[in-house]
């Protein structure tokens, strides 16, 4: 089944959508409602991802992307402050710390079978000038709890960027539940696909009462309340911005919501068949081979790593040709134009991995053929 009827080039793509009844009928239904924007639909589903993740606060917002700027916002975020992250990473923790005059500084990750961010890398970045962690679930991997512990001893704030994590979980409870501050992303590509959208998580009030009036100008009412009032005026205590999550989004978000578990575990049933195909093939290794302990990954990516002195491009583009679309994750920041200049630490775990890393198809309802296609391409390939 192709995804939506849409033409793709690809007999295996990357990901896929595939919206159930339920789905489109929950987004008719609002739509039919005539109330679009921010509203009771809203406050459902952050109701519902709160209890999910185990935070006492959600707050819905117009993508992964604002969910971080929010969270650098309420944490103070200033010209000349400093966030500590790995360089293993999507760029906009990066973006969003350069764009405000601060500072991303770049670590590295634990090891070429845990690409999440290294605790001990952690230790000789911090500064004065320090003002968060921002550590990533990466392919939806929890990274290891010492983060948490390093920063907590610094004093300093975590900034957990969950945005392949939803439901993933680790002894000390589900990520974005374990630091200041937990982001999510909602973007076409994710677990929980709504197009655009993101969640900040806390159990801080202060932290949640700051991101919700930022996200909506920093006015102390919104149209829906002033709809349900008589008299209704507003004052703005802060400056915001309009980051908010609109109503037939919600409405899609609580169905997908309520079916993430077994989309995720579909998944890694998936990831399951691939780790058995590619057990006997030479020249590539899956990125997360070990699982530790009781933990439980969302399995957003499933990432390998080839042999050193393996010609990338020529087996991203043998897998091309076979009709498989592939991807990296990611190319590291410290080595992106924009952030070249930035002085960076000897990062010898990223720089190592960094021209080796595929990203094969993965979603839920990748099947046996699927991963038998991808499997004889990558092993005709090497
Ligand atoms: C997708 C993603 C983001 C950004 O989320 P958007 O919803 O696209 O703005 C941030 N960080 C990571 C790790 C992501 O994968």
């Amino acid at each position: 089944m192709s995804s939506g009827g849409l033409p793709s080039r690809w007999r295996v793509p990357l990901t896929d959508v595939r919206l159930d009844r339920k789905a489109i009928e929950a987004v008719t239904s609002v739509l039919e409602s005539g109330w679009l924007s921010s509203g009771p639909i809203v406050e459902d589903f952050e109701a519902e991802f709160s209890e999910y993740v185990g935070t006492e606060h959600a707050i819905a917002c117009a993508s992964g992307t604002a969910a971080i700027e929010l969270s650098y916002d309420v944490l103070g975020v200033r010209p000349g402050d400093e966030i500590i992250m790995p360089s293993l990473n999507f760029v906009a923790a990066a973006n969003l710390a350069a764009r405000r005059g601060a500072r991303p500084v770049f670590a590295d990750v634990v090891a070429e079978n845990d690409l999440t961010l290294d605790p001990e890398s952690i230790g000789p970045l911090l500064s004065p000038r320090t003002r968060a962690v921002m550590t990533m679930h990466y392919g939806g991997h929890p990274c290891r709890p010492e983060v948490f512990d390093v920063a907590a001893e610094a004093g300093v704030p975590v900034i957990e960027d969950a945005a392949h994590a939803p439901g993933a979980e680790t002894q000390r409870g589900r990520c974005g539940s374990l630091g200041s501050v937990g982001c999510f992303s909602f973007y076409a590509n994710k677990n929980l696909p709504l197009g655009e959208g993101g969640m900040v998580t806390t159990n801080d009030d202060t932290l949640a009462a700051g991101v919700r009036s930022l996200r909506s100008h920093g006015m102390t009412t919104t149209t829906w309340q002033r709809r349900l009032q008589r008299h209704a005026s507003y004052d703005v205590v802060a400056p915001g911005v309009n980051a908010r999550l609109d109503e037939p989004r919600a409405a899609l978000g609580r169905v997908l919501l309520r079916e993430l578990d077994a989309g995720n575990a579909k998944r890694g049933e998936a990831v399951a068949m691939y780790h058995e195909q590619l057990a006997g093939v030479r020249g590539v290794r899956p990125a997360f081979s070990h699982r530790r302990g009781p933990e439980r990954t969302a399995h957003h990516l499933f990432a390998v790593v080839l042999a050193a002195g393996v010609d990338r491009d020529g087996v991203r583009g043998a897998l091309a040709d076979a009709g498989v679309q592939t991807s990296v994750h990611y190319p590291p920041i410290h080595r992106l134009s924009a952030f070249a200049a930035e002085k960076t630490a000897a990062l010898p775990h990223t720089d190592a991995v960094a021209d080796r890393l595929v990203t094969l198809p993965l979603h839920p309802g990748l099947g046996a053929d699927d991963v038998e296609i991808v499997v004889d391409a990558l092993r005709a390939a090497l």
